[in-house]
């Protein structure tokens, strides 16, 4: 389901109190906001009649909850609503919840102003009544106040709204897995059971020849059909046309498996190619470009979060792109402190600054034929390096801003992709910082994210996030660890 097909509920609470009269303006009130918001925002957001008792709240947000193209619901108080209706209706819920404290009139109409009017718009108090609610029943909520027609208001919500669509997406990924993770290898593992219980993640193994029966039935059809994308894409700096062949032949197989399974994501392992000539290189990469998450060396979980993130962006203004990413070397020269990242070969072209051209080099690990890659630099600007552990009792996100720059001079020498950051708050605190808090070398990386956002997806799923950004000081993120550690027992 692309962003675009969800929608989310606006559910205007009231009460009888006022008389009957007052509903046709609430309803009116509602609409109203609803189109503004639909024109604005990522997704249609549709206004319900507005809520006058304990059954019609119980029956809304049921529908909401069995409703699958319904992403969350956003409750309002336009006037007092006792919250004891509300008890029930929120006990059943089970889609993010955003709770906006607005009100339908910018002005106070000062000249005007009688009790009428006070008893109508009244949204001040009766959206507190309805904050105690929430709060007393410990429920999974975003608050954001101010005006609705607002832009910073209404990116806020353009901003939840992204995130619930990640936490509804999140429950139907499957991830496939090509053999497991890299031998020894501790933080790219985890509870794949625990990830499809808190997360929603069906994570299946299937063995490298059941890829291999595949990438031998492709044809050279299919394989031209796919040079002309590369051709379309990419330009070509190498002779090895063969290699670049095979690299199509592979993509084409892996393509028609995830999406003959209803995959959304993939991992491949170096160690473990059997038959494969070559590891998937320029194939995973033209598969991110595509929308598939991707994770290398058996790690399931960037991959599954490189999807999500890449569904969260969909269809976003001026996107700069999503990828996989590993922490590789650092700068250490003062004032041009940074991590360069890159990984062997798989790092997603969507993240590209001019030219992406195909390569095609030796891999100094593993013992195949060179493979195909894109080879390119990154684009300067914010973005956040995530990465997602299994802490044996819980899963744990982190998130860091970065501030991706240009490398200081060409790298001739280097025949892979990519990209350069300083960690805030600085290099030396963010990555004390990353390594306290147990981050690992792989991460899945966006510019068009914010912290806030996954970090509001993590609370909709139900996990802890770890932040480290500008006002990060290892004693403060040492306690907020230690928090964690009791919260989420
Ligand atoms: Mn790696």
């Amino acid at each position: 389901m692309a962003i675009k097909d969800y929608e989310f509920w606006f559910i205007v609470g009231t009460q009888h109190l006022y008389g009957e009269e007052i509903f046709a303006d609430i309803n009116s009130h509602a609409q109203d906001m609803c189109d503004e918001w639909s024109k604005k925002l990522p997704c249609k957001v549709v206004a319900k009649p507005c809520v006058k008792t304990s059954s019609e709240i119980l029956n809304v947000i049921e529908q909401a909850n069995n409703t699958p193209n319904c992403a969350g619901i956003i409750t309002w108080m336009h006037t007092f609503s006792p919250s004891k209706m509300w008890i029930s209706g929120l006990n059943a819920l089970n889609k993010p919840y955003l709770h906006v404290n607005t009100q339908y009139n910018r002005d106070i109409p000062w000249d005007s102003i009688d009790m009428d009017f006070m008893n109508l718009n009244q949204s001040a108090h009766g959206d507190r009544e309805h904050g105690y609610i929430h709060a007393r029943m410990r429920k999974k909520v975003k608050v954001i106040a101010g005006y609705w027609k607002d832009e910073q208001f209404q990116n806020k919500m353009g901003i939840w709204m992204r995130a619930a669509i990640g936490a509804s997406e999140s429950r139907k990924l499957r991830v496939l897995r090509i053999s497991d993770n890299m031998r020894n290898v501790a933080v790219t593992d985890g509870d794949k059971i625990e990830a499809q219980i808190k997360l929603g993640w069906q994570v299946d193994h299937y063995g490298v020849g059941d890829i291999i029966k595949y990438v031998n039935a492709v044809t050279d059809d299919e394989i031209d059909a796919q040079m002309q994308v590369y051709k379309n894409n990419y330009e070509f700096d190498t002779d090895n046309i063969d290699s670049v062949r095979y690299q199509a032949r592979e993509e084409v197989a892996i393509k028609k498996f995830l999406d003959e399974n209803g995959f959304g994501a993939f991992h491949t392992n170096f160690e473990d190619l059997q038959e494969l000539r070559q590891l998937p290189g320029l194939a995973a990469q033209d598969l991110m470009r595509q929308g598939y998450g991707f994770g290398a060396e058996g790690d399931w979980k960037v991959a599954a979060m490189v999807r999500l993130m890449k569904i969260m962006t969909e269809g976003k203004k001026d996107a700069k792109g999503t990828s996989m990413l590993e922490d590789y070397t650092y700068n250490f020269v003062k004032g041009k402190e940074g991590i360069l990242e890159a990984h062997m070969l798989e790092i997603c072209p969507s993240i590209a600054d001019g030219p992406i051209s195909i390569k095609c080099q030796p891999l100094s690990m593993g013992d195949r034929e060179d493979p195909a890659r894109l080879v390119f630099t990154s684009k300067e600007g914010k973005g956040i390096a995530t990465s997602l552990i299994d802490l044996g009792n819980r899963f744990r996100l982190i998130i860091n801003d970065v501030d991706c720059k240009k490398v200081e001079k060409p790298m001739p020498k280097l025949p892979v992709a990519t990209n350069f950051w300083t960690p805030q708050p600085d290099l030396y605190t963010g990555a004390e910082a990353w390594i306290l808090a147990g981050g690992a070398h792989h991460t899945a990386f966006t510019y068009d994210l914010t912290a806030e956002q996954m970090g509001d997806w993590a609370a909709m799923m139900g996990i802890e996030a770890v932040y480290i950004d500008k006002d990060t000081k290892i004693r403060d993120l040492k306690r907020d660890l230690m928090l964690g550690e009791v919260f989420y027992r």
